[in-house]
């Protein structure tokens, strides 16, 4: 492929070296499984977690004379994540042969697609924190998963369970766009967020439906490509920002040293924290790719694209925009929230017909802090959105004050019920009534007096007046009318 850069180098994401600055050139190539219950060429179940060859057919097996035949729901997931790429939908691709020999492969070749993908370029957007990027995605194509060897279940022999030959993968690869770990670790979570939304891969990293191939350079700044390594199979987010911070500053010191590096696959060791060479470059197969001849060419319509274009739900970027634009809502808000359709799905429940950014702060702060908290998530939240609402709804009324809401929200957490039912049932409404404060206000000023002569100089002092009398209230009191009582009795006006 030919690389133009796309980026200017940033001296804040530089490496300073002993010899000077160097800069990282990250691109990826993430294995994504298609979300469908067949594999790609056969019949057989994808479902995860079952006995050790139970998920096998005849033509995962590789048995002799049977014939692949391509599973339509696949090649729909790939188009419509291609158009959630805002890429090019190619509609012709080729399949081809990749061969080469592995105890779980046992056609001794795996399908995959070279010279014609079905989907070209596109681009993934990352929201970092000083500025936003535009991350080139090269390329989408399908193939097929391998099976697994296993080499720990007996002193003397491997097994092969083959659940995942043939299970379809969309490898997606990037353009070498970016330019630090965080980058990276921003481009696959916003990589797995669009997967997540169009519903055409979990995304779930520990059971391996997603896994990324991390290719590291690093190079003078602005200057020419450095020699780059590959790390294999990263199965984790945070794995890939340790992976790229340690292979950076491993080619950095052979460099500085007068050394070169070569070109060569590596692996991860998550517990020491370091990459290992796997196989170099000289060792690289041969695949000898040919178009697969028990296939015909994929060809598909553009009316058939279109269809699916049409279909397709709003995308995290456009959600993002939207919850901005038409809800009031700060950038980093809006980020939080659509991380997940179903938490803005929530929070748009909650949000409908009320304070926008009062429902955002009570849905992230208070409700998405309790579910991290305690392992939940909003499908399996104590509290619903109506329950949340009607809790905003008191607040906004001025029934109760923010921190009753507090306990109130407690309460509706571990018992559930009506919100407002229960503020009248256990006598939480707020105290409106200006005489009772006012009594208040003057016992804690009586108490008080050196402190009272004080907060004359130092106004500072009056959020602990504010604090000692909305205790006193059992946190009832309506906090306006204390501030507003207290200013004036201790003379503040
Ligand atoms: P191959 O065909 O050998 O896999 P590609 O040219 O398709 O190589 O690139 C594979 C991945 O490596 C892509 O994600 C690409 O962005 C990335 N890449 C290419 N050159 C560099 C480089 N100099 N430094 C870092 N990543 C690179
Ligand atoms: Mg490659």
């Amino acid at each position: 492929m030919t690389i133009v850069d796309a980026r200017t180098p940033d001296p804040k994401k530089f490496l300073k070296g002993a010899t000077g600055d160097w800069e990282i050139v990250i691109g990826m190539e993430v294995h994504a499984q298609v979300t469908s219950e067949a594999k790609l060429f056969s019949g057989a179940s994808t479902e995860f977690g079952k006995d050790p060859n139970s998920n096998v057919s005849l033509v995962d097996a590789a048995m002799p004379g049977m014939l692949p035949v391509i599973n339509e729901e696949c090649v729909r997931q790939a188009i419509r994540t291609g158009l959630g790429l805002k890429a090019e939908i190619n509609l012709k691709s080729v399949f081809d042969r990749k061969n080469y020999f592995y105890p779980d492969l046992p056609q001794g070749y795996q399908i995959s697609q070279f010279k014609q993908p079905i989907v070209g370029e596109g681009k993934i957007i990352l929201d970092m924190p000083e500025e936003r990027v535009e991350i080139g995605v090269e390329r989408l194509h399908l193939e097929q998963d391998a099976g697994k060897s296993m080499h720990d279940q007996h002193p003397s022999m491997s097994f092969v369970d083959l659940n995942r030959s043939g299970v379809a993968l969309m490898e997606i690869v990037s353009k070498p766009d970016l330019r630090s770990a965080d980058e990276a670790k921003a481009y696959l979570t916003k990589l797995r967020i669009i997967l997540r939304y169009l519903g055409t891969c979990d995304g779930n990293m520990d059971q391996g439906s997603m896994r990324a191939d991390v290719n590291v350079s690093v190079r003078r700044p602005g200057g020419e490509f450095g020699t780059r390594c590959e790390i294999k199979n990263v199965n984790s987010i945070r794995f890939v920002g340790q992976a790229i911070e340690y292979e950076a500053r491993r080619q950095m010191a052979i460099l500085e040293d007068g050394g070169s590096i070569d070109q060569e696959t590596r692996l991860f060791d998550a517990v020491k924290g370091e990459t290992r060479s796997m196989r170099s470059k000289e060792e690289a197969h041969d695949y000898r790719y040919f178009p697969d001849p028990d296939l015909l060419p994929l060809e598909f319509t553009q009316a058939y694209v279109d269809d699916l274009a049409k279909d397709l739900p709003e995308l995290p970027d456009e959600k993002k925009a939207r919850f901005v634009k038409d809800w009031g809502l700060t950038p980093y808000d809006a980020d939080i929230l659509v991380a997940e359709k179903i938490s803005a799905d929530f929070f748009e429940l909650v949000a409908k017909g009320r304070d926008a950014k009062l429902s955002a702060n009570w849905v992230i702060n208070e409700l998405f802090g309790r579910l991290n908290k305690e392992g939940l998530d909003v499908t399996t939240s104590p509290v619903s959105a109506d329950q949340l609402g009607a809790i905003i709804d008191l607040i906004k009324n001025g029934t109760i004050s923010g921190k009753i809401a507090k306990d109130l929200f407690e309460i509706v957490w571990t018992e559930g019920g009506d919100p407002a039912k229960i503020v009248e049932e256990r006598g939480m409404v707020q105290v409106t009534d200006l005489g009772a404060i006012e009594a208040i206000v003057d016992s804690i000023i009586a108490a008080n007096p050196e402190k009272a002569e004080q907060a004359k100089e130092k106004p500072g002092l009056l959020g602990w007046f504010v604090g000692q009398v909305m205790k006193e209230s059992k946190g009832k009191a309506n906090p306006q009318a204390v501030n507003d009582l207290l200013k004036q009795k201790i003379g503040l006006e």
